[in-house]
């Protein structure tokens, strides 16, 4: 029943054995199927059974005439080319059946090249066709294919648990979903097309979104975040990245919001836990060691070495443990927004120099340098609270004292960086593997080496570092190699008043 769509195959219909054979002859050279029927009943019979591209069709035939074929032919097939053969007297009949819808028509008799310029054109226009349905499929087809994506995309994005917004270059949201709307608390009717500040109402995510939809942030490409409470007391936090095009070229962000409040309930929670147990914690140990002091004290003209040194390394311990409770302590205070509380005008060289002063007994001890290089101009000076400050660099120079060998070397620079104040703490130690650098600042994470192994420590030094400079609104970056040392780099922000006041 199929024919092959490259192969035309043509019936011819006629009462003459001549024409019929005629046709035959010249078609079949033309590299087309040709199948004969003498009576319009025949052909019937034979579309029946074989589809069939074109037809040509006697008009003038005993029994079923052309005409009627043509009608049935026209409902039954309608892809089919119909070419009606008429003699010269019956041109009008010819009119007619174009009426009724029949392709061409070639008067009888005719001439080879007659019949094959008509099979051509018919052919051609087979040919047209079914380009055009082959297009047609294709086309309907890619837009099923983009209906489909679309319908899946949006499914996806309405039953996302998260926030999720997307906005162009200007800022501007142009799709949103409904989880969205409801962590904002904004009415189901609120469609896009405003500016992110008309649908979230914190001047700090306007800053960072408006950043990231222009890609005006440092290092594009990775995403940012930002913790915010909007005033019914829940905190969310969103995660935005720039969205770039094919050729890098900034497009717009897609923004994430999640809501993270039970988090900040449990971490409040375990934050005044850990301070109220530390906090008991260390009178009664402070007691114990102040005693152990005494006892050692008591013993030290007798001659019970022994006994001496167990005290001794109790003693020791209990240090550890106070040392400890006072990290601890200091974290819960920083947590909880406690410190930093009375910001002044710090003259952060003077405060280095006291610092520098005061540990240069323990790396003269250790046969260490401790230097501090200052600029030959005056630097500006920083708001900050004096007490963090001398905890962020006591607790960076302790630990380049720490894990450096005797011998070594430990820097301290400041200069000015543009906005910036910035100090550096260098050391010629042990240095951290690159693995961990970005570990270092997490609570209690120590880098166990061969060397640091015999070092104290409590693993909250950074952390307490980093903060304090999130409390100013500094930062702090790190540089390390085994075995050649670290730089550690604080940056506060500079006083202008201070800058131009000297
Ligand atoms: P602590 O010194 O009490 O162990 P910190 O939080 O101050 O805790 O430091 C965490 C870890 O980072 C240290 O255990 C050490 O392995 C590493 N570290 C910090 N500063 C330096 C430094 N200047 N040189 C080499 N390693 C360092």
């Amino acid at each position: 029943m199929e024919n092959p769509l490259d192969q035309t195959r043509v019936l011819v219909v006629d009462d003459e054995q001549g024409i019929r054979d005629g046709a035959q002859r010249i078609l079949s050279r033309m590299e087309c199927e040709v199948l004969t029927a003498d009576r319009g009943e025949k052909a019937l019979g034979v579309l029946e059974n074989q589809a069939v591209n074109i037809m040509l069709l006697d008009l003038k035939m005993p029994g079923m005439d052309g005409m009627e074929v043509l009608t049935r032919v026209r409902k039954q097939y309608p892809d089919l080319l119909v070419i009606v053969i008429t003699g010269f007297a019956t041109l009008e009949t010819a009119v007619a059946a174009m009426k009724q819808g029949a392709y061409d028509f070639i008067p009888k008799p005719f001439e080879p090249d007659q019949l094959r310029i008509v099979i051509n054109r018919a052919r051609e226009r087979l040919r047209l066709k079914r380009e055009a349905a082959t297009l047609a499929r294709e086309r309907s087809k890619t837009l099923l294919d983009l209906d489909t994506e679309k319908s899946r995309i949006r499914t996806i994005l309405e039953t996302l648990p998260d926030g999720l917004v997307v906005t162009n270059t200007q800022g501007q949201v142009v799709l949103m979903n409904p989880a969205f709307q409801w962590l904002l608390g904004l009415p189901p009717e609120k469609g896009p097309g405003e500016p992110i500040g008309a649908y979230v109402n914190d001047k700090g995510f306007g800053v960072l979104a408006g950043e990231i939809s222009s890609c005006r942030l440092p290092g594009s490409g990775e995403s940012r975040s930002y913790e915010f409470s909007p005033a019914d007391g829940r905190y969310l936090m969103a995660r935005g990245r720039p969205v770039l095009g094919e050729e890098g070229e900034c497009l717009g962000a897609v923004i994430n919001v999640m809501d993270i409040t039970p988090m900040k309930v449990l971490d409040r929670l375990k934050s005044e836990f850990l301070a109220k147990v530390t906090h008991e914690l260390r009178s009664p140990l402070s007691t114990i060691h102040e005693q152990l002091a005494l006892v050692l004290r008591e013993m030290a003209q007798e001659e019970t070495r022994n006994e001496q040194h167990i005290l001794f390394r109790a003693k020791e311990k209990t240090q550890g443990l106070i040392s400890l409770i006072g990290d601890l302590l200091d974290l819960s205070r920083i947590e909880a927004g406690a410190v930093c509380q009375t910001p002044r005008p710090v003259e952060v060289e003077r405060l280095l120099a006291g610092i520098v002063d005061f540990l240069g007994a323990r790396t003269r001890n250790r046969n260490q340098t401790l230097t501090l290089k200052l600029p030959a101009e005056p630097l500006p000076t920083v708001i900050a609270d004096p007490v963090a400050l001398e905890s962020i660099f006591g607790n960076l120079i302790t630990n380049a004292i720490n894990y450096t060998p005797d011998g070594g070397l430990i820097r301290v620079e400041v200069r000015q960086e543009g906005p910036w104040l910035e100090v550096q703490v260098i050391d010629n130690g042990f240095g951290i593997e690159a693995r961990h650098l970005d570990q270092i600042f997490k609570r209690f994470y120590r880098v166990k080496t061969d060397k640091t192994r015999f070092v104290t420590g409590t693993g909250l030094g950074l952390p307490i570092v980093k903060g304090l400079l999130d409390e100013l609104g500094g930062t702090i970056a790190v540089e390390s190699e085994t075995d050649k040392g670290s730089v550690f780099t604080v940056r506060l922000k500079a006083d202008r008043a201070g800058a131009n006041g000297k």
